[in-house]
């Protein structure tokens, strides 16, 4: 009589309780209580059959909410499937049993699942676990069937699966990690977050050492693997992540730090956290960018290996590779948890947290996977649900409802037949529809870049960022060092031109071994002020350049930052003295072509009047922009009211190519407008034949120029120049480029 009167009592409970969930956090909790189990959990079934983990007490509450098995999968899918009570005394041992990390459930090892069904349909699995290896009595299990047949009577299915659902927004915008549209399932990636570790005593430091040391040789072999699974697709940029991921592990003062603070008593994961904290802090503190973003690899290493300390990642070989179109998402996808899905599955990337800076959004332009970062915690995510990553429009779509997903089926199709047209582009020309050859040079900035510039069909390197391999460097390299990292490039480049600019250190570029602390330090030491006042460091880049140009024609030398008549003036002197200290030791050079980049607003007045002291122009959109708005793009405050395309810096441009024309000097363009579709059109109707861009945007740019006519783009610029707000310039050319037959562009 009590039982009964106990079930029903449980029953009413989950009846009255205030919302849906409330309403399964009482089923599990009283069933506990009641039966004094170590663990019960309901899963209910999804649209498609998957069990999802609602309500657990026991189990890590972490992954209630998050944790989905596939359908028929593990002893819940088995319970599911044969619609009856399942009761084991181990677990783990039966054929069936599904591992799911996050849940934990390690710590048990006896399981019954009973089926909740209604109207014939199995629409959940009330499970009950303990730690001793039993199997339940059978006072126990009819406990738990009565009350696995009265829930299906009252648990409200569908009230649940709505809440869930509008606890998450639909469309969430984030920042550009990689362009493309992927549609696929979702795959968690594991949230451990070393960070969160609290500091705790070491009982035994001897054991604790040698755990340490064999975590430290087992996440190297990890390391390994999954560098060598990926190596044929990564660029030599994204190669490197590993590399520093295996330096690190065999940096003294990661290892050592961490088996010191051990002796000192602190317990692994505590000690691991203070020494991945002051590496990560190195970094963070650096004002360049792309510097800062390193942090994110040392926080990844030390997830790494906290989750491999608590056994996630110890026994690689156990988890199954996905199958599908898969989206990984966390708070931080490491460059390892892309290493873990085939390249034909992955279909994106979200990251709560990041950059388009990071390695993981590196990685995924390089793997050519779309991906969106920064978008924030989304909370109520599962694995297995479908979501659309947009990278071209930045957002992420979650549970797409049936005509969003097929307009997105849609636009990936003709995306990809695009990328189809792309490939067969390399060979033809960079020609407008009326035969105006376009003139397409690539930027470039490490030797690893070097290939896809030349790969993409480049017609020279317009702008070769000479500061790049000076910032990876440890100290500044030796006049030899540099003379061979150029000598490469100016001979993989053949006779194609290869603009070389000469230092660009400061402002948003520092060198971590010459520290310059300015109060501005965009309007500080930087550029060609830096080298004239450095003149022997100088003279030895330009010795360095002039001497890898032995024999060759193609190395141009470009200035960044012009600003006065004196710097050219003082370039040009320094130079006749580099070419006769070469002549007197006996080697001959030409003297190369001298040209400045035009970023410095000032430099515009004064171009006519530089014209005798100047071979060539190329204009630095990016620090035109910034300088003639005064808007830093890099500042998250301020960076939406940054536009390339803002009428006051496209008067400037249409100003420079004016006066290059009249004084015929050869002009490009190398900034980030060279690779905006909607830029490049305003550019070509403004007078602009030659464009500098990434390798990867190259095809691109060369797809749309065989699109248009000289005449359509003219006739764009000048109604764009009427307007006065970059967002109505933007809509104009789209809109254009549509008429035109060329919006795909745009995708
Ligand atoms: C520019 O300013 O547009 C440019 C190409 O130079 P950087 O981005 O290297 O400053
Ligand atoms: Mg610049």
């Amino acid at each position: 009589m009590s039982v009964v009167l106990d079930l029903t009592r449980i029953v009413q409970a989950a009846a009255d309780a205030d919302s849906p969930s409330a309403q399964v956090s009482v089923i599990v909790d009283s069933i506990q209580r009641y039966l004094g189990l170590d663990v019960c959990s309901l899963y209910l079934a999804d649209e498609r059959g998957d069990m999802a983990l609602l309500a657990s007490h026991g189990l890590n509450p972490d992954a209630v909410g998050g944790v989905r098995i596939p359908a028929g999968k593990g002893l819940v899918g088995l319970v599911a499937q044969s619609r009856h009570p399942i009761n084991i005394a181990n677990a783990a041992q039966h054929p069936a049993f599904y591992r799911i990390r996050e849940t934990r459930e390690d710590l048990y090892r006896s399981f019954f699942g009973v089926p909740i069904v209604r109207s014939g349909i199995v629409i959940g699995v009330l499970v009950a676990q303990s730690k001793e290896e039993r199997e339940f009595s059978a006072e126990e299990s009819a406990v738990l069937v009565t009350l696995g047949s009265q829930l299906a009577l009252v648990v409200a299915t569908e009230s649940i699966w709505q809440e869930i659902n509008q606890n998450i927004a639909p469309i969430l915008p984030g920042i550009k990690g990689a362009p493309g549209i992927g549609i696929g399932q979702v795959s968690l990636c594991d949230d451990v977050d070393l960070y969160s570790v609290t500091d705790g005593q070491c009982d035994d430091r001897e054991a604790t050492l040698a755990q340490w040391h064999r975590l430290v040789e087992t996440v190297l072999a990890d390391v390994e693997r999954e560098r060598s699974g990926l190596s044929e697709l990564l660029s030599q940029e994204v190669a490197a992540v590993f590399d520093a991921y295996r330096l690190l592990l065999s940096d003294p003062s990661l290892v050592n730090g961490v088996a010191q603070l051990i002796q000192d008593g602190h317990h692994l994961p505590g000690a691991l956290k203070k020494v991945i904290h002051q590496h990560a802090d190195v970094f963070l503190a650096m004002d360049d960018p792309y510097l800062r973003a390193r942090h994110e690899d040392i926080r990844h290493l030390g997830n790494k290996l906290y989750g491999a300390w608590r056994g996630l990642r110890t026994d690689s070989g156990e988890e199954q590779p996905p199958n599908t179109r898969t989206i990984l998402v966390g708070s931080q996808v490491s460059v390892s948890d892309i290493a873990r899905v085939p390249t034909e599955y992955l279909a994106g990337i979200v990251c709560f947290q990041g950059s388009n800076l990071s390695h993981t959004a590196v990685l995924a332009n390089a793997l050519g996977v779309p991906a969106v970062m920064g978008v924030g915690e989304i909370r109520g995510l599962h694995n297995l649900d479908e979501v659309v990553v947009d990278g071209n429009a930045a957002r992420v779509i979650v549970r797409p409802t049936a005509p969003v997903l097929a307009e997105y089926e849609q636009l990936l199709k003709a995306e990809q037949q695009l990328k189809g047209e792309l490939q067969g582009l390399r060979d033809l020309p960079a020609q407008t529809v009326d035969g105006t050859n376009i003139c397409l040079y690539a930027n470039s900035g490490l030797l690893a870049d070097i290939s896809p510039g030349l790969q993409a069909g480049a017609e020279g390197l317009g702008l070769y960022r000479t500061e790049i391999p000076f910032m990876v460097s440890e100290t500044f390299p030796s006049e030899d060092e540099q003379l061979a990292v150029y000598r490469q490039i100016l001979e993989a480049y053949g006779g194609k031109p290869v603009h070389m600019r000469v230092l660009d250190i400061g402002g948003d570029k520092p060198l971590p071994y010459f520290p310059i602390r300015e109060e501005n330090p965009a309007l500080g030491w930087r550029g060609i002020r830096f080298c004239l006042d450095n003149s022997s460091l100088f003279m030895s880049q330009v010795r360095a350049m002039l001497r890898a140009s032995e024999g060759r024609e193609n190395l141009r030398i470009m200035l960044p930052m012009v600003s006065n008549t004196s710097e050219i003036i003082q370039f040009h002197a320094l130079l006749n003295d580099a070419l006769q200290q070469l002549a007197e030791e006996g080697i001959q050079v030409r003297r190369p072509p001298v040209g400045i980049m035009v970023e410095v607003p000032s430099a515009i007045s004064q171009l006519a009047s530089w014209r005798d002291y100047l071979d060539f122009i190329s204009i630095g959109s990016n620090d035109l922009s910034q300088y003639l708005l005064a808007l830093d793009r890099n500042n998250p405050r301020v960076a939406s009211s940054y536009d390339h395309v803002h009428p006051a810096v496209l008067l400037e441009i249409a100003r420079v190519v004016e006066i290059a024309r009249n004084t015929q000097l050869p002009c490009s363009v190398c900034g980030e407008m060279s690779s905006d579709p909607i830029a490049v059109v305003l550019l070509l109707g403004m007078g602009v034949r030659t464009l500098s861009m990434s390798a990867a945007q190259l095809p691109k740019i060369k797809w749309l120029l065989r699109r248009l006519s000289i005449d359509n783009a003219g006739s764009i610029v000048s109604e764009a120049l009427m307007l006065n707000d970059a967002r109505q310039i933007r809509k104009l050319v789209a809109d254009r480029l549509y008429v035109l037959g060329a919006g795909e562009i745009l995708w």
